[in-house]
């Protein structure tokens, strides 16, 4: 446990590994790595793909790309260490959605660059990460986002503005199949070292708001478990946001007042009324937690947290017993052991959940809950919990490699 607190990911130390493990592969060196960030929602909860307020941080655990141009022209040869697994594809065949799934994340950017008529060389591409997948890390926003790196720096065509991170999304969207928001694709290349990231998800505008590092440290626990109904169930929230929007005849779940929700009662059943609720008072949330954050207001940002958890846990039902018992454990811990505030982040139905709490005590917090948490569940058949102390990094980076 402490090994894992100590072992911060580090992108030089993760550039080297990737740097290496790409020439024992392909003897020869990489011309770029490209290294993406993975990120956390600090606040926003599922409001992403309502044109909703979300607040990303990126993290200092990484995708690492290395890629050179390959000597068969045309041909795109990709490796992923933590699948142990490659694949092959030919540039002039059309691209399409093909097993095994993590390929589609790949898949899905090549595509996007060719539809736009970037012509490719032929590439070796070795993947490499520290990013936990599938714990609400976003580590598939940040390989398809890494993949975007260097396909531009193979290309030497530059995206500009937002089209890197729509390419993406729109990669996950028809290759993985995952209806996703906006906000991971836009966290992941836009963050900035030291800030949270205000989104917009409407106007898609953003605003860098500092994070007090001096004083403040995010923890970040997995629970390592993940509910088989996880994206059944997101799918679901999704078309009921949607049908509640046509129902009431708005664009999209942003434009729902205190007022008009108020006058709908008659209009939507008891479950969708909740859904919408959520959505509004999270809204209203994110602000005020940017709002407490800037005026150093901890303990009301915290609060914002657990409120935020509630509401996930009871109005839009997206949490579980594992997530509410590390919340409880943070609530236990409370503003006397350093803890401010806690709650789910991500999809839910498992996953990751993130906790404010004073730096100084940071590593002792995450000791205590983690362990508590295992002792209490080693009679049960669940994962064992592990956390960290997140750093905030950079979003996503290419750097060209020194020849020789
Ligand atoms: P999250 O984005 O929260 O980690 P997702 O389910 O959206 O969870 O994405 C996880 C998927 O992304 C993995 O199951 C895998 O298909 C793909 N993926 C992420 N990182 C890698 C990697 N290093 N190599 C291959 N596939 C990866
Ligand atoms: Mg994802």
């Amino acid at each position: 446990m402490n090994a894992d607190i100590l072992n911060k990911g580090c992108v030089e130390s993760g550039r080297d590994a990737v740097i290496a493990k790409f020439e024992k592969r392909f003897n020869c060196n990489p011309d770029f790595v490209s290294i993406a960030p993975g990120r956390v929602n600090l606040i926003g909860g599922h409001v992403d793909y309502n044109g909703g307020l979300v607040l990303p941080m990126a993290v200092d655990r990484h995708t690492f790309i290395a890629g050179a141009k390959g000597e068969e022209a045309g041909i795109l040869t990709v490796h992923s260490i933590r699948e142990n697994e490659s694949f092959v594809v030919d540039l002039a065949c059309p691209m399409s959605p093909a097993q095994p799934n993590w390929t589609n994340y790949v898949r899905g950017v090549v595509h996007g660059f060719l539809s736009r008529g970037i012509e490719l060389p032929g590439l070796n591409m070795l993947i490499d990460s520290t990013i936990p997948s599938g714990s609400g890390l976003s580590s598939s926003a940040s390989l398809e986002v890494a993949t975007a790196g260097i396909l531009e720096a193979a290309s030497g065509v530059m995206l500009k503005g937002n089209e890197k991170p729509k390419l993406c999304q729109q990669a996950e969207h028809e290759f993985a199949n995952v209806p996703c928001g906006i906000m991971d694709q836009f966290s992941v290349t836009f963050a900035k070292r030291e800030h949270m990231l205000l989104l917009d998800c409407r106007d898609e505008s953003i605003e860098q708001v500092a994070f007090d590092h001096e004083h403040l440290a995010l923890a970040v626990i997995n629970s390592q478990v993940r509910h088989e109904l996880s994206q059944s169930e997101y799918a679901m929230r999704r078309e009921s946001c949607e049908s509640i929007s046509t129902t009431l005849g708005l664009e999209s779940l942003r434009e729902l007042t205190w007022n008009r929700l108020e006058q709908s009662r008659g209009q939507l059943d008891e479950l969708s009324f909740l859904r919408a609720e959520h959505v509004v008072r999270e809204n209203e949330r994110t602000l005020e937690f940017v709002h407490y954050m800037k005026n150093a207001d901890w303990f009301q940002a915290g609060e914002m947290l657990y409120q935020s958890h509630a509401s996930l846990r009871e109005k839009f039902q997206v949490s579980c017993a594992e997530l509410d018992e590390l919340v409880d454990a943070a609530r236990q811990v409370g503003l006397t052991g350093g803890v401010l505030g806690a709650r789910m982040t991500g999809a839910g139905f498992g996953g990751c959940v993130i906790m404010l709490v004073e730096r100084e005590k940071a590593s002792d917090v995450v000791s205590k809950i983690v362990e508590d948490y295992n002792r209490s569940g080693a009679t049960l058949s669940r994962p064992r919990a592990s956390g960290f102390v997140a750093e905030s990094a950079e979003g996503a980076q290419v750097i060209k490699c020194a020849v020789g």
